[in-house]
């Protein structure tokens, strides 16, 4: 596997790697577990040639957010990546992708507001212009990602169908189901921010929203079920809670009547780490 750090050098070898095959691109910004292996597995199933980019993307973070402390891990990622059978690893520097003068950003209206949009301004701007650069650096056939961020996947989406982006096929934009620890805690790189205690109450969050899913299906009211579970997680030791909201899977909008087609959404806080969850109605 090679690493590439220049759009040019990335240029050269994903020009000979669709010479001979389908390319599938599956963007991180690394510190890689478990979640995003997966993904790469999925991507290697599914095509001759596998492309990982890992670039902390400045544009999605907050002023006040992580981007200082995010893990950086370089060496771990390339080997892992070099196990799974990845093609190629594209790492480029902050510099390589917003070049003095670079001015354009991506909004995508509807789906970017609300959950994680309305917690971290600016954030989904940031996601939507960094995967719109990936895919037209990389020129990928498919494209992974995790339906841990249910929310960038669906901006994902509206932004390709919105911009005209070209893929060989309609389902060119995979989701892939949320990698769970043994605990049933989802898979984050944020996860190492967590203190041992934080790591054992963080459990809590899944599990209270499993009941909250199984109570909705025997019936109880929405808001006493949202209520309930705000509790619950609040009561296991998060400190704040960002949204726990009912929304519709694929549109994103609120929920004011029947819950068909509905799924659970979290973000709490717990010591400085903010996590997040989604799961489907039963
Ligand atoms: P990140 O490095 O956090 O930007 O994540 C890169 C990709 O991996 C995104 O598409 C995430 O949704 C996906 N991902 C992260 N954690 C998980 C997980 N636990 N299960 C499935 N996908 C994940």
């Amino acid at each position: 596997m090679k690493t590439v750090t220049t759009l040019e050098a990335l240029r050269a070898e994903t020009d000979q790697l669709r010479a001979s095959g389908r390319l599938a691109l599956v963007p991180t910004m690394g510190a890689l577990h478990e979640g995003h292996l997966t993904l790469v597995r999925k991507a290697c199933s599914e095509a001759r040639h596998v492309v990982v980019s890992i670039f902390v993307n400045p544009k999605q973070f907050g002023p006040n957010e992580d981007l200082d402390a995010y893990p950086r891990q370089l060496a771990r990622d390339r080997e892992l990546l070099e196990a799974e059978g990845a093609s190629l690893l594209w790492a480029p520097t902050p510099d390589e992708v917003y070049p003095a003068g670079y001015a354009t950003t991506i909004s995508v209206e509807g789906v970017s507001a609300g959950l994680c949009g309305a917690n971290r301004p600016g954030h989904f701007d940031g996601v939507a212009t960094v995967v719109c650069k990936l895919f037209n650096q990389v020129r990928p056939d498919m494209a992974f990602f995790g339906e841990k961020d249910w929310q960038q996947l669906a901006v994902i989406r509206r932004m390709a169908r919105d911009l005209d982006l070209q893929f060989p096929h309609a389902d060119a934009i995979r989701g892939v189901p949320i990698v769970r620890e043994g605990d049933g805690l989802a898979m984050s790189s944020r996860n190492a921010y967590l203190s041992v205690e934080q790591r054992r109450q963080a459990a809590a969050l899944p599990a209270a929203m499993r009941r909250a899913i199984a109570a909705l299906a025997k019936g109880a009211e929405s808001a006493t079920a949202l209520e309930q579970l705000s509790s619950d997680i609040l009561k296991a030791g998060f400190d704040s809670i960002d949204y726990v909201e009912l929304r519709d899977a694929e549109t994103l909008a609120p929920i004011h009547g029947p819950l068909d087609g509905s799924r659970l959404f979290v973000a709490a806080r717990i010591g400085g780490t903010r996590l997040i969850d989604n799961m489907p109605l039963v």
